[in-house]
């Protein structure tokens, strides 16, 4: 739980506005999004890495909603951008392209050509045939690409395998000795400025220790490249700072900084982050309504509207979202932060599984959870789901997309209106 989301006089309130106001005017399922949580958690990473003077590149894969990206524009945040869509949505939100970059395995001459015209801080190289390509490309274009080169760095952040990146094994980035040649090769290569290295070991990562490792490698790494008279100035550290989905404040953005900063000190580096999901995650819920409450031998399935079309982390990775009704004394057991008096709860529990109604047995929220008695019809939230749930949304069942809506203190703005059945087949019509 987060500063944001908290239990006023028995109900859900996202800053100042009761939950169940948002959802009479939108309906379920709705994503509800606290401006002042994803603005503040912004300055929060960027003021604790302020004394790196490191440039925040926000992740828009996390969140890529134009209203946030704007938001973000505005405070002067960077961006990572992963396709020629994101790159896009960061233009269109007035993001600086000076501080966007563009990572992804598999970038098409397409994409290329996009980052090149925008103008962009650099290309983040994942292989040795991307390299030339965009050689190549910004040659026929008569000029010089700006690129990292993304390094695997041989670490392991202890996450789950789906979004760990940085091992030897993943399909990200290229493995260190072979960064090496291919950074001294590069001073041959017309069509290519090297400026930096890049890292992303995966997401979730509780333990700055994993980003020392991953710093280390880089830096030595540069130092061997100097010897060769090749000069690196930038190092980005990638994202995946962790947040904790139980509610607890998680890990100070200040001890990830704290733990790189004297390894940089004195050497003069431009310092790049790419943070997501740690702005996104907890400046969101999802609302969504109890459709039916039925029994299977010993289990009790609470049906609400809301399904793995509209947050697939459950169903993709087992995530853990923490699910509660939204009217109740105080936050969910499993949710300790501030304004939940975790030990008031004195209403009965018993297990339940919250599912949505696709055609899948994979298609739930919450498992095996102990959870109130509810009524159809009764509002729950899910918690936590500010990033990486909207974006990974689909029209699965022929379910459209849910609205996303912005709230400021006692206010809100829908930033995206439900999907209608008219948006669904639209491409379909001859
Ligand atoms: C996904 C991704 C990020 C963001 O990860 P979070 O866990 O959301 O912070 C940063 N950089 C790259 C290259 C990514 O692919």
């Amino acid at each position: 739980m987060t500063e944001a989301f908290r239990y006023e006089r028995g109900t859900l309130h996202c800053e100042d506005l009761a939950a169940p106001a948002i959802a009479e005017q939108t309906g379920t399922p709705c994503y509800v999004y606290s401006r002042a949580s994803f603005l503040g958690r912004f300055r929060t990473i960027r003021d604790a890495f302020g004394p790196l003077d490191a440039l925040i590149a926000y992740a828009v894969k996390a969140n890529s909603n134009l209203n946030l990206l704007r938001l973000l524009a505005d405070e002067g945040s960077g961006f990572d951008v992963v396709s020629g869509g994101e790159l896009a949505r960061v233009l269109d939100a007035g993001g600086d392209p000076k501080k966007t970059t563009f990572a992804g395995v598999g970038k098409t001459d397409d994409e290329i050509r996009q980052a090149l015209t925008a103008g962009i801080r650099h290309l983040n190289v994942e292989s040795p045939g991307e390299l030339e390509r965009i050689d190549r490309i910004a040659r026929d274009r008569g000029e010089k690409a700006r690129v990292a080169l993304r390094v695997n760095p041989d670490v392991d952040p202890q996450t789950h395998r789906y979004i760990t990146t940085g091992k030897a094994e993943n399909k990200f980035g290229i493995d260190l000795q072979a960064a090496a040649e291919l950074a001294r090769g590069s001073g041959d290569l017309a069509g290519i400025e090297l400026v930096g290295l890049h890292a992303h070991i995966g997401s979730q990562v509780g333990d700055p220790a994993h980003y020392v490792a991953s710093l280390q490698k880089l830096l030595a790494l540069r130092d061997e490249l100097a010897g060769y008279g090749v000069a690196i100035r930038s190092l980005n550290l990638g994202g995946g700072y962790k947040i904790s989905y139980e509610g607890s404040e998680g890990r100070p953005a200040g001890d990830y900084a704290a733990a790189i900063a004297p390894l940089l000190e004195g050497k003069g580096i431009e310092l790049e982050i790419e943070p997501g999901r740690w702005i996104a995650g907890p400046s969101g819920v999802l609302l969504t309504r109890v459709v039916e409450v039925k029994r299977g031998g010993e289990k009790r399935f609470v049906i609400v509207d809301a399904a793995m079309n509209d947050l697939v982390r459950p169903s993709l990775y087992g995530s853990y979202h923490a699910v509660w009704p939204v009217s109740a004394e105080a936050g969910p057991p499993d949710l300790d932060g501030p304004g939940n008096k975790t030990e008031s709860v004195a209403v009965q529990l018993s297990s339940a599984d919250v599912v949505g109604p696709i055609c899948e047995t994979g298609d739930f929220l919450a498992q095996d959870r102990p959870f109130p008695d509810v009524d159809r019809g009764d509002l729950v939230a899910v918690f936590c789901a500010g990033a990486y749930g909207f974006t990974m949304a689909s029209n699965y069942n022929s379910r459209g997309r849910p609205p996303e809506v912005l709230v400021d203190r006692d206010g809100f703005t829908v930033i995206r209106r439900r999907e209608s059945y008219e948006d669904l087949v639209a491409l379909e019509r001859a």
